[in-house]
């Protein structure tokens, strides 16, 4: 199925794509499509901020849409950034000052405090018609300076998922303590919030398509 991917954020579009193709399905991004959206994320939780979003671009492109809204909650901090992490540092999308901000807010918490998960609700939209909305966390903990690595964005260099995924299939414990920075990208996405939830979408997606004869 031809899906647009309602995000301006290249690191996410990228994963998007990545897990949505090797479920069979084609992405087209904004750029691709020829729009410039970017709407306002007015909602109190992840869940409404991804229908604020998957509604907005199915509205504009007339296609089936999946938007992402994700964040990093982070137990010592009381769940935040939250539903705020694009913007934690006081302006969107700065990666480089929202994690100098978090490791500052984390500076004094101890190894055994740092526990953190980050969540992501997907939410799947036939244009003018229903949507399907579907949750995926990793648990995990908050490191204490940026870990080196070459993938990922966003707080990637700072989170440390209790798990990992194998090449080939599978997760084991994430005995190392990488960073989801230092992980491949089929390592993260076996057990990312991210393709958490898009693996929570496709085995529901067929069943939502019959319901709304959209097959
Ligand atoms: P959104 O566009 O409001 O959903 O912004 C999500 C923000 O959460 C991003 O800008 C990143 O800061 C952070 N984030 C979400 N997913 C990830 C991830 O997989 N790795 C690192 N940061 C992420």
């Amino acid at each position: 199925m031809k899906i647009c991917a309602a995000t301006g954020n290249p690191g996410k579009l990228k994963e998007l794509r990545r897990i949505l193709e090797k479920q069979g399905h084609q992405v087209l991004s904004q750029k691709e499509l020829g729009l410039d959206l970017d709407p306002e994320e007015t909602g109190a939780t992840f869940a409404e901020n991804a229908a604020i979003k998957a509604a907005a671009f199915a509205a504009a492109s007339g296609l089936p849409t999946v938007a992402d809204d994700s964040g990093l909650c982070v137990d010592a901090l009381g769940g935040a950034p939250g539903v705020y992490s694009a913007r934690y540092c006081g302006h969107h999308g700065d990666d480089e000052a929202n994690n100098d901000k978090l490791l500052d807010a984390m500076k004094d918490v101890p190894a055994g405090q740092r526990g953190a998960r980050f969540v992501s609700a997907v939410c799947f939209v036939l244009p003018g018609r229903a949507s399907l909305t579907c949750m995926g966390e990793c648990p995990g903990r908050v490191a204490f300076q940026r870990l080196p690595g070459d993938y990922g964005f966003g707080y990637d260099p700072l989170f440390i998922p209790d798990e990992r995924g194998v090449e080939g299939g599978g997760k084991r414990p994430n005995t190392e303590g990488a960073s989801y920075a230092q992980l491949t990208p089929a390592e993260k996405d076996a057990i990312s919030h991210r393709g958490r939830a898009l693996e929570a979408l496709e085995a529901e997606l067929d069943a939502f398509l019959k319901e709304n004869n959209a097959e």
